[in-house]
């Protein structure tokens, strides 16, 4: 059996609520398809005086509930069909959070660690400037995606600003608190995943602490969800990044990791016994989280995977024929949409806050997320229980179910 493409993966997940749901087969045909791509080329003078001129993408995929929002993607392996399925997930991410946005996502094809700071910076102004006329605070607002950063954010919004003539904090999130970033953006995610399996865990009437858990990626996402869910007293047995893989049954030290990955920007500095980097994902834990990227567990690993339950931190990290493979091995997958949708909840605080220009307290940002987190989650685990469905399938009819909702009363323009 062959896999489906990142594209393919996303539509067959949406054909399958769009069924349950028995959506209007013209709704269907609208949410089947990105309402718009664009493809630039982006020439940059390399620091040897060379020019080289790299592809970049946005793509927005829907924006019936308001200006799109999603991340952008410095990756070697981004393609324009990756971009549509990201922004697809975004858009059901935004409505199943009930936030005022349709859903985006932008990549160039790079590999950054090959890049110095300023030729990352050329590259990210000349990509600002070749995108702009898709940007703005009321139509597009990105945030950082994997390789990218805080720093990333404050060059697209000096671009931006500098191009329009005035400074302009609302056009991107996830920037530095002295932009107007918001408190508590940095860890918003793997915030918003501690928040998640602790509800899970509520909802089975188990008990989290002494919970095992493995985590692929300690970047923004994995280092986050490590560090709050040890503090909640689970142990992170085993955790992986590009560099490879370390395991303690008793629980790796969490702080001391996070330390080596700001010195040295890998794990594998820090002491501890190595493993393969795929051995990652079939430990035998309680709770697995992939936290680095797409199509991780698949038709290969699925079989062999021994967690009890899976959290995607990450974005698709499982694909469709995994995802059958785990239902009739009874092991639970807690999607994406909820489970990583932190971030975007607090880059949705950090946009307000940036429009009134009125700065919050993290305790006050991390009261809402939790709120939406709780509430988002209870909606899934309900609709889940309603109609007998993964919880996956009940994420994405809460969502779509808003999203019909939000076409009935617009209407079709013209
Ligand atoms: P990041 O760049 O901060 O971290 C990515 C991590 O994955 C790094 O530790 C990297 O070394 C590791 N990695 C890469 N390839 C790997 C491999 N083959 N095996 C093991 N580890 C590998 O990125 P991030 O922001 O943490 O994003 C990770 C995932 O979470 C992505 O799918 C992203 O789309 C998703 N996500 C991020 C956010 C956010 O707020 N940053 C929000 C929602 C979803």
């Amino acid at each position: 059996m062959i896999e489906d493409s990142l594209a393919r993966k996303a539509k067959k997940q949406l054909y399958k609520a769009a069924k349950e749901m028995d959506m209007d087969s013209n709704l269907l045909k609208i949410l089947e398809k990105p309402m718009r791509i664009l493809k630039v080329s982006i020439p940059i003078k390399l620091d040897n005086g060379k020019i080289k001129v790299f592809t970049g993408f946005r793509c927005q995929y829907n924006n019936a509930k308001g200006p799109t929002k999603g991340g952008v993607r410095y990756h070697p392996e981004v393609t324009e069909e990756e971009m549509v399925a990201l922004a697809a997930w975004m858009t059901w991410k935004c409505s199943l959070l009930d936030l005022p946005y349709g859903g985006a996502k932008g990549g160039i094809i790079c590999d950054p660690r090959k890049l110095s700071e300023n030729e990352l910076e050329r590259l990210t102004r000349r990509y600002t400037s070749e995108i702009m006329p898709l940007l703005g605070p009321h139509i597009d607002i990105p945030a950082p995606d994997v390789y990218t950063t805080s720093k990333t954010m404050a060059w697209i919004m000096d671009t931006f600003s500098m191009m329009k003539g005035y400074t302009e904090p609302s056009i991107v999130t996830g920037k530095p608190e002295i932009l107007g970033g918001s408190k508590g953006r940095k860890e918003a995610t793997g915030r918003g995943v501690s928040i998640i399996a602790r509800e899970f865990f509520k909802a089975k009437k188990k008990n989290l602490k002494g919970a095992k858990i493995a985590i692929q990626g300690f970047g923004n996402v994995g280092g986050h969800a490590a560090l709050f869910l040890s503090q909640m007293g689970a142990k992170i047995v085993a955790t992986s990044d590009i560099s490879g893989a370390l395991v303690d049954p008793n629980g790796l030290d969490v702080p001391g990791l996070i330390d080596c990955v700001e010195k040295h920007a890998c794990i594998i500095k820090h002491p501890g016994k190595q493993i393969d980097r795929e051995e990652l994902l079939l430990q035998d834990v309680d709770i697995l989280i992939p936290s680095a990227l797409e199509n991780q567990i698949h038709l290969k690993n699925a079989n062999k995977i021994k967690a009890k339950v899976i959290i995607e931190g990450a974005n698709g990290p499982t694909t469709p024929e995994a995802d059958e493979i785990l239902e009739q091995k009874g092991i639970e997958v807690i999607p994406d949409i909820l489970a990583n949708a932190g971030g975007v909840v607090v880059s949705h605080l950090e946009w307000v806050q940036a429009l009134s220009g009125l700065f919050w307290e993290e305790d006050q940002v991390n009261k809402e997320l939790e709120r939406k987190m709780v509430k988002a989650f209870k909606e899934v685990w309900e609709k889940s229980v309603q109609k007998t469905v993964s919880l996956r399938c009940a994420a994405y009819l809460v969502a779509l179910e808003r999203i019909s909702e939000v076409y009935r009363f617009r209407g079709m323009f013209p």
